[in-house]
């Protein structure tokens, strides 16, 4: 995992007011300048409070991310945000393809295939997600899925500086279910090895973020796990000590 800068990314979903700005300047203020060394962090909150986290980010010690962008760059697309709109407010990244987005808005490896390629056009950085049910890891198709889901979702193109790929098993997310570490090797190592076959190069570098149920106490032994750099973090990413104690993973 060595030479692969690690990312760590909150999601905060549908959480957060105005007030939440006093959280997010105190986990800037907790991410020191030795650890934003070792670690990129990000939090990707509700679209509307990217502008103002955005403004407060101190010392730039905290990117900030949106959870979904149009294919389009503008037009008669009512309710949507386009790529261009969440750079505009201060966006660096996206997430895409989240399994909530997938489940709630029929969203496919092939609209998010679209999104990734208008997440590129602005310039931002596409963090596509993919993870296999319950039922699909019960019935032994678990790599079958999340390779099928690589191959619709990451467009030709993906390379280590504009895409980021993001393992969420959907039955870890929110449940406080982790699958072992051995699976998430495994799980891994196939996505680096289908990722250098389509990639090449950028493959080898591109950053594999783990996400599902990741907190202080589970964080070290899952981001000590081959091809693992790095995780996407819900839930606790809302509370600045459980952000914080996450990222003590790379200390
Ligand atoms: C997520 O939804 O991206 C996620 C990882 O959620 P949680 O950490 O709450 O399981």
């Amino acid at each position: 995992n060595s030479q692969i800068k690690p990312l760590v990314a909150g999601n905060w979903k549908m959480n957060g007011h105005r007030a939440q700005l006093a959280t997010f300047a105190q986990m800037c203020r907790g991410v020191g300048p030795a650890l934003a060394k070792s670690v990129d962090v990000m939090i990707c909150p509700p679209a509307t409070l990217i502008y103002s986290l955005a403004a407060a980010a101190v010392g730039e010690r905290i990117a900030v991310g949106a959870q979904d962008c149009h294919a389009a760059a503008s037009g008669a697309h009512t309710g949507d945000l386009s790529a261009e709109m969440l750079a505009d407010c201060g966006a660096r990244a996206v997430i895409l393809g989240h399994s909530e987005r997938r489940a709630d808005h029929g969203e496919t490896d092939r609209s998010v295939n679209g999104k990734a390629l208008a997440a590129w056009r602005a310039g931002l950085t596409a963090i596509i997600c993919v993870g296999e049910t319950e039922a699909e890891r019960k019935a032994g198709r678990a790599v079958e899925v999340v390779s099928g889901q690589l191959a619709g979702s990451v467009p030709e193109g993906a390379r280590s500086d504009n895409t980021v790929i993001a393992y969420e098993p959907v039955w870890a997310i929110g449940t406080g279910l982790t699958p072992t570490a051995d699976d998430v090797e495994e799980m891994h190592r196939e996505i680096r090895s289908r990722l250098c076959a389509s990639f090449g190069d950028h493959g080898k570098d591109m950053r594999i973020l783990y996400g599902g149920s990741v907190k202080p106490g589970n964080a070290k032994e899952l981001m000590a796990v081959a091809n693992v750099n790095g995780a996407l973090v819900g839930g606790a990413s809302l509370k600045t000590d459980d952000f914080l104690g996450i990222l003590d993973a790379y200390r």
